[in-house]
């Protein structure tokens, strides 16, 4: 825990996730500016409809109060102000899915109380870009997930070949053959290399290079970069395997949105 004492705390929080418990109590998964991602307990939510309202739903963002207790692994949530509903993207079910689906990614690849700079606006942010008109456009998750990887330190390479570490261009302007991506490389394999390398990818220079140029990007700029349908197929691709290959397992939301996405083309 990153509390050095026990006592009563403030943060700003999204509400990542929340479960029954017991009779009438609620296990929540906050991602908070102050302390990165930490579960708490709510008593008496579910009974008391007056206490928390519906401010410790999933989406919502708050300013919590909470106590810890200087043992548990769970703080005690004391109060919930709410700060954002984000109506919008509860009112749209791809909207929805899709900001479930960051709430997901959040909560599997940060790590316990632990504060990643950037993280929680980023989430903040990202929640603002899906609301806005253009939010139903696929690009913004693929950016959302380069982005919060980043900033988690598991940005892929992609300026250059992983293995032999040759740039995209180099010094004299030359250009070396970037073929495929591989997650378990972590980046982007040139053709010289690419042998004997398992589970490649396709990538083009394009694709790489947008995705580098998102990662780098304000989030408030985002939505001005122009993407096509082979840098949605291949980011996609790629982002899918490289975040299983770091999770070791298939999101819920997105096998959830795989599904839909089926049922919509059948
Ligand atoms: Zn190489």
């Amino acid at each position: 825990m990153p509390f050095a004492r026990q006592g009563h705390f403030k943060a700003s929080a999204v509400v990542l996730g929340s479960t029954d418990y017991a009779e009438s109590d609620r296990i929540l998964t906050f991602y908070t500016r102050e302390y990165g991602k930490i579960r708490g307990i709510a008593r008496g939510a579910r009974r008391s409809k007056r206490r928390f309202v519906g401010n410790l739903d999933p989406l919502s963002r708050i300013s919590l109060g909470f106590h810890y207790n200087g043992r548990s692994e769970l703080v005690r949530v004391e109060s919930a102000e709410l700060k954002g509903a984000f109506a919008a993207l509860r009112a749209d079910i791809d909207r929805l899915t899709s900001a479930c689906y960051l709430l997901e990614l959040v909560s599997e690849l940060t790590p316990d109380a632990h504060a990643a700079p950037g993280v929680y606006e980023l989430l903040v942010g990202f929640l603002g870009l899906l609301e806005a008109p253009d939010g139903d456009d696929p690009a913004l998750l693929r950016f959302f997930e380069i982005k919060l990887l980043g900033a988690l330190g598991y940005l892929p390479h992609l300026s250059g070949c992983v293995i032999c570490k040759r740039e995209f261009i180099g010094a004299q302007g030359e250009r070396v053959p970037l073929k495929r991506f591989c997650s378990t490389r972590g980046g982007v394999v040139c053709a010289q290399c690419s042998g004997g390398t398992d589970r490649l990818l396709p990538i083009s220079p394009a694709t790489a290079r947008l995705l580098s140029a998102a990662y780098g990007a304000d989030v408030d700029k985002l939505s001005g970069i122009e993407t096509d349908a082979a840098f949605l197929d291949q980011s996609e691709r790629i982002l899918d395997d490289f975040i299983k290959h770091q999770t070791g397992k298939e999101l819920k939301t997105r096998k959830f949105m795989n599904k839909m996405r089926s049922a919509g083309s059948a």
